[in-house]
């Protein structure tokens, strides 16, 4: 028996001395690379959907292009085409060294080997002018990533990318709608947001169990001047949704202080967090923490 470190842990125990390569359909390196492609979020485009999304990021040639998650490069091999000055965020090393192999010739690639996450966004906005950030975003990061992009949307031309249709659709809502919640509050105070276009399963290899979207986040000229502590507080708002406002910030915050300010602002007793837009959020906040 060995033990496989650093995998999916549902699949770190593996019995080689009945399972090797040449012998059985569950080889090793198949059951690798399937942990590999979970543990990562790894379900890679096919080449006419690849074209087509490709072909939707608005950028000219010569603009920069941070793509994250290149996977094999089925985006990255359109966008480099098209004379993009293109940094690649990759996590996998695997996929790394497919890709240095794969765009050698290309003067316009250059690939870093992190989690984006822990990548420098702000050291690279700073050095590049403007660029446009993409990528067929890993599941499991999705939300993480974009709502770090957010503040510094407007160091960029904007977000074109995919994530789970759930996601995209929370992302997009408008207030009252039964997907607004917090992340559609933060992701629209900084961006003008849209579904571009709705991706099935069968358009990827592996095929993931959820529908995917693509997505355009423009950086809005008003956006909102978040001050510290307001989405903690927007948060807050929507983990009771269902309740009136005053009643959704439970313990978190004072109640009595809560329902004077609604008065404040004459708004109806009965409102609840899902019919505030941003701006009505951040007036609620200020005039809340007066
Ligand atoms: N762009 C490729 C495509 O469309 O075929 C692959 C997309 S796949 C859904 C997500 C990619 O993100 C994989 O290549 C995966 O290794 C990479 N990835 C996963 N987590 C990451 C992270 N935290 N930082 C950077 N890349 C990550």
């Amino acid at each position: 028996m060995i033990i496989l470190e650093n995998i999916d842990s549902n699949l770190q125990t593996f019995d080689v001395a009945h399972h090797t390569q040449a012998s059985t359909p569950f080889s090793i390196f198949g059951i690798m690379d399937r942990a590999r492609r979970r543990k990562f979020g790894q379900n890679f485009l096919d080449v006419e959907t690849a074209t087509a999304i490709a072909g939707d990021l608005p950028a000219e040639a010569d603009e920069f292009v941070l793509e994250i998650g290149p996977g094999h490069g089925a985006l990255t091999e359109h966008l480099l085409n098209r004379g993009l000055e293109l940094t690649a965020v990759e996590i996998d090393e695997q996929c790394v060294e497919v890709l240095k192999e794969k765009f050698k010739d290309y003067k316009n690639f250059n690939i870093v080997n992190i989690d984006f996450l822990k990548f420098d966004l702000q050291a690279f906005l700073d050095a590049h002018e403007k660029p446009w950030v993409t990528g067929n975003l890993p599941y499991n990061v999705s939300t993480a990533i974009i709502a770090g992009l957010m503040p510094r949307l407007h160091l960029t031309k904007g977000f074109m990318g995919m994530v789970q249709l759930e996601v995209a659709e929370r992302i997009c809502a408008a207030p009252c709608s039964s997907n607004y919640g917090s992340l559609s509050v933060l992701v629209s105070a900084f961006a003008n947001t849209q579904i571009l276009r709705k991706i099935g399963p069968e358009h990827f290899t592996p095929k993931p169990n959820v529908d995917s979207a693509t997505m355009l986040l423009t950086p809005r000229e008003d956006a909102i001047q978040a001050p510290d502590g307001f989405f903690d507080f927007v948060r807050t708002a929507f983990t009771q949704k269902r309740k009136t406002l005053a009643n959704s910030f439970g313990r978190n915050y004072d109640k009595k202080k809560i329902q004077a300010t609604i008065e404040l602002l004459d708004w109806p007793t009965t409102i609840r967090a899902e019919e505030l837009s941003p701006e009505q959020f951040l007036n609620f906040y200020k005039a809340f923490m007066q």
